[in-house]
């Protein structure tokens, strides 16, 4: 973390909107600190206040309470040392793009020809070099976003904030352009002094952050600060990015339980290994999606019952799954999503797979089953041989379907394949590998 001096300074910040007669309170007594030299993440589900943080630091916002410091002194309107940048850039479309890189610069007065200098540089540094007199029209959504940064970035902020940059680009693209971002945030060829950065993906936080910060709703409110301590360029595959990936899952997941009490050991080690509750994924998708839509996103397990038209017997194994998966817990007799959980039920198809890829690898039966299958030559186990090793921790009956159950979400999560002919199984990249 860095030493340096506070640039910004939230204290006890809390947000309210009327909401009918009432108020409603979308962020309570957040306390932050961002020095310089930091690139911090803001990162929890959805309406948890994220963007309302991102405009009170920035001053388009004044809180219902609260104080915001810049350098220690009290922010007043606007700060004119902070930009943002949003999810879809609103470029000019009838100015050229290096007309609207100028136009920032305009703004703040700069003479011409210091505009055009300054313009070619920062589009030369963001990769456009060459598409100065193309039009938006003209360029991909990437290369749209790249002119946006170079925009915010004519104006020379101290304070680079970003809300979800690359969430509304192709994987390709969005993963080039935040390999650039941090290029040019490393190399210390941009004045900024601090980036804060909104983002659903935890991966995308853990790839660019030095800090994570993770927020939960109702009200908004911080819940953990972590530091991210890894060299750049990080790369996703190494050991400790995954393991840094996990441990920000665990704490949206609220886990407090040692990993051998929570999830059981591997199959062949001493103690007991978890049987995987029998559930189908959309049920339990279902089930997640129901809990987003309640009251402090949370219900009574026997009502659940009648609501969502399943037996008792299965309305169990759900809740059992969604507790192993770490998206919801269960206490008193009922059941509340952890931010991941709202996290997994507001997320597209993709971003849910991710999801469930991070926290099905952690499982013990799915680290012993991979482990197995890439110790062979060609990646690859027979189905009656992984069968019949797990007939040694289950009854017949059980392991076939325990077998079923890691087949169905292996094959949901994209880690694993399975050949029904052959009956083979296979590894695969899974979600978040394939993007690259
Ligand atoms: P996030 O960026 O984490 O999704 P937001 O900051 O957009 O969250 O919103 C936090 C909460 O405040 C949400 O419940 C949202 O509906 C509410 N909210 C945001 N802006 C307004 C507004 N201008 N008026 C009323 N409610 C708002």
């Amino acid at each position: 973390m860095s030493t340096q001096e506070p640039l910004v300074e939230l204290k006890q910040i809390t947000q309210s909107y009327a909401s009918g007669p009432r108020l409603f309170t979308a962020i309570q007594d957040v306390d932050l600190v961002l020095r310089e030299g930091e690139f911090v993440c803001l990162l929890g589900p959805s309406g948890c206040g994220k963007s309302t943080l991102l405009r009170i630091i920035t001053g388009l916002q004044r809180p219902t309470g609260g104080q915001v410091l810049y350098r220690g002194q009290p922010l007043q309107g606007v700060n004119p040392h902070a930009t943002i940048v949003f999810q879809t850039f609103a470029l000019f479309p009838w100015l050229t793009v290096q007309e609207n890189v100028e136009v920032a610069l305009k703004a703040r007065g700069a003479p011409p020809k210091l505009r055009a200098a300054r313009s070619v540089d920062l589009l030369d540094r963001v990769g456009l070099d060459g598409f100065e007199t193309a039009y938006p029209r003209e360029l991909s959504g990437g290369m749209r976003q790249k002119v946006g940064f170079a925009r915010a970035m004519a104006v020379e902020p101290e304070l680079l904030c970003l809300d979800e940059p690359f969430s509304a680009l192709d994987p390709l693209s969005a993963e080039a352009l935040r390999g650039e971002l941090i290029e040019l945030w490393t190399s210390g060829s941009i004045p900024t002094k601090a980036v804060l950065m909104v983002t659903h993906s935890i991966e995308e936080a853990v790839f660019m952050a030095d800090r994570v910060i993770v927020m939960d709703k109702g009200p908004g409110r911080v819940v953990a600060d972590m530091a991210i301590d890894m060299p750049y360029p990080r790369q996703r595959k190494l050991n400790k990015f995954m393991q840094t990936v996990d441990r920000v899952y665990a704490t949206l997941a609220g886990r407090t339980d040692p990993e051998h009490v929570e999830m059981g050991v591997p199959p062949g080690e001493p103690g007991r290994t978890r049987t995987l509750p029998h559930i189908d994924i959309s049920d339990l998708t279902g089930l997640l999606e129901h809990l987003d839509e309640m009251q402090d996103n949370r219900a009574d397990i026997f009502r659940l019952a009648d609501s969502l038209k399943v037996g008792s017997d299965t309305l169990l194994s759900l809740t059992d799954a969604a507790e192993l998966l770490g998206f919801a817990l269960v206490a008193e007799g009922d059941i509340t999503l952890t931010p991941l959980g709202e996290t997994f039920a507001e997320a597209s198809i993709r971003g849910r797979k991710e999801i469930f890829a991070t926290r099905v690898r952690r499982l013990p039966i799915f680290r012993w089953l991979t482990a197995m299958l890439r110790a062979t030559e060609k990646q690859q186990l027979e189905w009656e041989v992984v069968k019949t090793a797990l007939s040694l921790e289950f009854p017949p009956d059980e392991a076939e379907r325990q077998l079923d159950i890691i087949i169905d979400w292996g094959r949901y999560a994209e880690i694993l394949a399975y050949d029904d002919d052959g009956e083979l199984l296979y590894l695969e990249p899974g979600p978040a590998e394939r993007r690259l």
